[in-house]
């Protein structure tokens, strides 16, 4: 269970108005690593994504809106909820919303969660014994990063593995991407070290995608619980790591074409990982 809270709320009552109050300011560094990382927080925007992180027990350290959203019924039901657990509101102007998401269309209702910091040895042992786990090499665009967390959301993975310098998944654009998936995919920070050492005394095949692969993605043998690891944007996998893989899977593309994005090659291998057991999770 996540902690609350350091970015404290305002008396419930009063409606803060300045874009200068210190909250609002302390909300704006969000958008920040390092304002994410001084207030232990960061920010999810929209009913939805709150609603689903609150169904997977991520407790809202607050909960920000204007006077109008608490008149919605579905806003008032999400504030009731996040107090329950012990989470605070924050009534603010409707123009500070905007602000503090960067948004000419913000959303209604904004929440601040605690980051988890989840290492390899959190993997819960049930999600070791079957199924797909992910692992991504220094994934650098946090858009990608969003856009397969939530395909892995769908798609049978147990659990996504953030190897070496990744980007923050919990960067404003990252967690808009994943569309609430952040709060339902678990994901797992290592260092290459830590990964190679880890997997090393692993019972599952590693498949990577990659573009010196000479096995089809699709006939790649995945098993009822590969571990699939797909390289940088830029770099792909450096060869140590492409090495210690048992396959290395390229996914075909016609004559002369570069390479697939990152998020569209990671959801044809999952979705391929995944068929070979019949879809099943
Ligand atoms: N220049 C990089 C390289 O040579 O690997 C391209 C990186 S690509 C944008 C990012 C990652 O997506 C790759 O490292 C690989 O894991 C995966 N990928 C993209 N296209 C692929 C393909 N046709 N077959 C297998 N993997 C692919």
């Amino acid at each position: 269970m996540t902690k609350p809270d350091k970015i404290a709320g305002n008396n419930p009552t009063e409606l803060i108005t300045s874009a200068t109050n210190p909250q609002i300011k302390a909300l704006k560094s969000l958008e920040r690593k390092k304002g994410r990382r001084e207030h232990n927080a960061f920010l999810a925007e929209g009913a939805r994504l709150i609603e689903e992180a609150l169904d997977h027990d991520w407790q809202a350290q607050q909960i920000i809106c204007s006077p109008n959203g608490l008149e919605r019924d579905y806003v008032q039901e999400l504030v009731d909820r996040v107090e329950a657990a012990g989470g605070r509101r924050l009534v603010v102007h409707e123009r500070l919303l905007g602000s503090i998401a960067r948004k000419d269309n913000p959303q209604t209702v904004l929440a601040t969660f605690s980051p988890r910091h989840r290492s390899l040895a959190d993997i819960p042992s049930d999600d070791l014994t079957s199924g797909t786990l992910l692992a991504l090499y220094q994934v650098r665009d946090p858009g990608n990063l969003g856009t397969i967390l939530r395909t892995s959301d769908f798609a049978g993975v147990k659990g996504v593995i953030l190897i070496g310098d990744c980007c923050d998944p919990y960067s404003f654009e990252g967690v808009r991407a994943s569309m609430g998936s952040l709060f339902a995919m678990p994901f797992y920070l290592a260092s290459e070290d830590e990964f190679l050492s880890w997997k090393a005394g692993l019972d599952r095949p590693m498949i990577a995608a990659s573009m010196n692969g000479t096995t089809p993605h699709h006939t790649a043998p995945y098993g009822d619980k590969p571990l699939v690891i797909m390289g940088n944007e830029q770099s792909g996998l450096p060869d140590h790591v492409e090495s210690s893989c048992d396959v290395l899977a390229r996914i075909p593309m016609r004559e002369g074409a570069d390479s697939l994005n990152l998020a569209n090659a990671t959801a044809l291998m999952i979705y391929a990982a995944w068929g070979a057991r019949g879809y099943e999770l």
